[in-house]
């Protein structure tokens, strides 16, 4: 195969490069990978694809997913999990931690062994980045749909589920619980990045804990209190540390849309991060799924348990892009950076995804103004399009 074969050149697009917007460039692809971005009436010979006037971006990162379109990873078969990895690019999605809950702590370990081998399989499709343990550490107060039974307090014991999470990864704890301080040493050592979240702690404690090592928090507001005027708590903390990055659920459910804008009036749109939380009910009808080993039925697209606790969206990650936009003011390049470069600093793979620069993996979300999405390129092969598109 000659290089002109495997050269694919996106022309005709607005490219997203920053907090710039940039027409009449090409961007040129060998391998996998972005080479450089040329003048359009420059642009060297190879397989064009004609963005059509939608915007370029950086591919779309998930941090935060249990499923969609039916698929629950945790409790999937390997040829499900690629099922989903196929679909997920309709969403612009293009890589995603694999979220792994609502399982007992003895089952966990072959669950990430599961989600980890698919990680290295390389399905066509959206790449699964590593998994992202949700518990077992929550605070039984604040588990959410977690149930009880389920959640645990770290002790050194209990190293092997560390043990077998290769980066990158993530894990959701209570930075409150007995053992939570060594819990973040361990991640830290390991290279898995520790969120706080599922909890109740103070501000006092929150703070130790990003002392510590805590750099992230998981879907800020929900399984968490509400932050009162004379008693700072986690939210309080995760709103004024710089030091953190916050999960925000902008399905206007999880969160009211006032209070997402007050979210980015107080962290700026650098350092919050869209997730979807999805279930596997994202993308399906309304009617019964599986959130782990946890029962949820969904009604006009809102996801609960039987107790009526919500369990998980239905959201995907474009519209959240949308939703995000609407309820702040933020421009296109601003919101994007939720979906792409912040989420990418998060893992620390910032330095090969999240940007659209030479040297960059070619993951690329193109979509229109309304966050259509056109065509999905997933290491410089168009995995989804549009079913308007012809080429290439
Ligand atoms: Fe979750």
């Amino acid at each position: 195969m000659s290089r002109d074969d495997d050269r694919l050149i996106i022309t005709g697009g607005k490219l997203v490069l920053g907090d710039a917007i940039a027409t009449r460039k090409a961007l040129v692809i060998e391998h996998g990978v972005i080479t450089d971005i040329v003048d359009q009436r420059k642009a060297p010979r190879g397989a064009v694809l004609d963005a059509d006037g939608n915007y370029v971006a950086p591919g779309f990162i998930d941090l935060h997913t249990h499923g969609s379109f039916g698929v629950d990873l945790t409790e999937a078969t390997s040829s499900e999990v690629a099922r989903l990895q196929e679909r997920l690019p309709e969403t612009g999605v293009t890589a995603f931690l694999a979220t792994v809950a609502g399982i007992a702590r003895d089952r966990m370990g072959d669950v990430v062994e599961k989600l980890q081998s698919a990680r290295d399989k390389r399905t066509a499709g959206a790449q699964i980045l590593g998994v992202h343990l949700e518990g077992p550490y929550l605070n039984p107060a604040r588990r959410g749909m977690m149930p009880t039974d389920l959640l645990a307090t770290f002790d050194p014991s209990q190293r092997d589920l560390l043990d077998c999470v290769k980066p990158p990864a993530t894990m959701t704890l209570a930075p409150e619980l007995e053992g939570a301080t060594l819990l973040i040493d361990e991640l830290n050592q390991r290279g898995i990045v520790a969120s706080g979240g599922h909890s109740e702690a103070t501000f006092e404690q929150t703070a130790e804990a990003v002392k510590r090592g805590l750099k992230h928090i998981t879907h800020l507001f929900n399984a968490m209190p509400p932050p009162h005027h004379r008693a700072p708590n986690i939210v309080t903390a995760a709103l004024v540390l710089e030091e953190l990055t916050a999960e925000l659920i902008v399905d206007g459910h999880h969160v009211a849309p006032p209070v997402v804008a007050l979210v980015n009036k107080a962290k700026g749109a650098d350092r919050i991060v869209l997730v979807t939380d999805a279930s596997a009910a994202a993308g399906m009808p309304d009617g019964e799924y599986v959130l782990g080993d946890v029962s949820i039925t969904v009604r006009d697209g809102i996801s609960r348990t039987a107790d009526g606790v919500l369990a998980g969206s239905t959201l995907t990650l474009n519209r959240a892009v949308k939703n995000f936009m609407a309820f702040t003011g933020v421009d296109i390049t601003q919101a994007i950076r939720t979906v792409t470069l912040n989420p990418a600093r998060v893992l620390g793979i910032e330095n090969k995804k999240g940007e659209l620069a030479p040297g960059f993996d070619a993951d690329l979300t193109i979509f229109d103004a309304d966050l259509t999405i056109f065509a999905t390129i997933v290491a410089g092969k168009c995995v989804w399009k549009s079913p308007s598109i012809s080429s290439p």
